[in-house]
């Protein structure tokens, strides 16, 4: 069988499986996807220059007494993210709600997906405007080199969000459960042992709630992290499906792969800063602020300005994640060793990234390696591991 069997053409066929009209759709969603992130900015420049101009900061400001310094940060900061996350919200609605909709990515009621949003503002609001309170009280406090202790004091707020997030704020949006008993949760309860994770730090949730998307993922640090799969992919996957996604996802977990996306986050806060820094004035001007960096009034244009940043360096963030994207596959080929039943489950979610885009569209948008090259790695593998056992089958 392995002498017969062509790598490129198992890809192709896996490809080619989901059939030329979910590939089409999958394409201009796809595609949607990318354009999005450059409408996000300009609807975030016209609501930053409407709260400019509308001094609503300023206001704010001038009922604060002026020596309550960090007092008037804070309070500034509550308001900025109540009214910012408002005027965001009929933007959100149309381009995530409807737009996941119209596409049959979710079937979640309006009226559910409106509460959602709401908490949604209030979990934003509460932390953001800690996290914004403390930024001012390092610009005003550690002087010229604030944007030094502003990226570590990011990097520990991150943490610290990390740690809170599976126990107090994921629980908020929805269920999370152990797995049915059965022979998924047994597998899944025998990979969690080989791999050195306890048990109990495997849950699946009602994805299904806001996505149809077949996905799992990891989050939090240290003795907070757990790996947790969708029902959208326990009920669609087979048994060895859910076994090398798992695989991938515990490849995350071993490989320490949240730890390096705080650090890529707190590199990236550390350039922004910088260059917040050196450009604050000249960004405060265009949108016709008055303030300086260290004036609370001017964090529309400091968050503009961060989102302007992160935006413009997502294709490096994006080459870092795909490293890890390949690193977290190649772990599954290893340990679970199910090169086709990886290939079955990563074409599931094709109907979301489509599977062969350009160079160029990789490069710059795609956060996860296209499913066809990470489809082919599998079918490699496949090709290089399956002769062994052939071979050993036949002895
Ligand atoms: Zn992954």
């Amino acid at each position: 069988m392995s002498a017969l069997f062509d790598p490129e053409l198992a890809t192709q066929a896996y490809i080619d499986s989901l059939g030329p009209e979910a590939l089409a759709k999958a394409a201009a969603y796809t595609a949607g996807a990318h354009w999005l992130t450059l409408w996000e900015l300009l609807v975030s420049a016209l609501i930053t220059l409407l709260i400019v101009r509308m001094g609503v900061l300023e206001k704010v400001s001038s009922k604060v007494p002026e020596h309550r310094h960090w007092l008037n940060a804070l309070l500034t900061s509550v308001v900025f993210s109540f009214v910012y996350s408002l005027l965001n919200l009929p933007w959100e609605y149309v381009s995530e709600f409807l737009r996941e909709t119209r596409y049959g990515r979710t079937s979640q009621p309006a009226g559910d997906w409106l509460q959602q949003a709401v908490l949604s503002i209030g979990t934003s609001v509460t932390f953001g405007s800690l996290f914004f309170s403390g930024l001012y009280w390092f610009i005003r406090r550690t002087g010229r080199g604030w944007w030094l202790w502003a990226s570590g004091f990011t990097m520990a707020m991150a943490g610290l969000m990390l740690i809170l997030s599976p126990t107090f704020i994921e629980p908020l949006f929805n269920d999370y459960t152990a797995v049915p008993k059965g022979e998924v949760r047994n597998a899944l309860e025998a990979m969690a042992d080989e791999a050195g994770i306890e048990r109990e730090r495997i849950f699946m949730y009602d994805g299904s709630r806001q996505s149809n998307n077949f996905t799992a993922n990891v989050s939090g640090l240290g003795s907070a992290a757990r790996i947790a799969i969708s029902d959208v992919a326990i009920d669609r996957a087979l048994l060895d499906e859910v076994k090398a996604v798992t695989g991938h996802e515990i490849g995350h977990y071993v490989l320490g792969h949240v730890w390096r996306m705080l650090f890529a986050l707190s590199a990236l806060a550390l350039l922004s800063f910088f260059l917040i820094d050196r450009f604050f004035d000249c960004f405060a001007r265009l949108f016709g602020s008055k303030a300086r960096l260290s004036d609370p009034a001017g964090l529309p244009v400091f968050l503009f300005m961060l989102g302007l940043v992160f935006t413009l360096v997502q294709p490096v963030t994006n080459g870092v994640i795909r490293a890890g994207e390949n690193a977290a596959d190649q772990y599954s080929l290893e340990t679970v060793n199910l090169p086709d039943a990886l290939a079955g489950a990563l074409v599931k979610t094709a109907e979301y990234r489509y599977p062969r885009p350009s160079p160029l569209q990789e490069m710059l948008f795609y956060s996860h390696p296209s499913v066809e090259k990470r489809v082919r790695r599998a079918m490699e593998w496949k090709q290089n591991h399956t002769k062994n056992q052939a071979e050993n089958s036949n002895e």
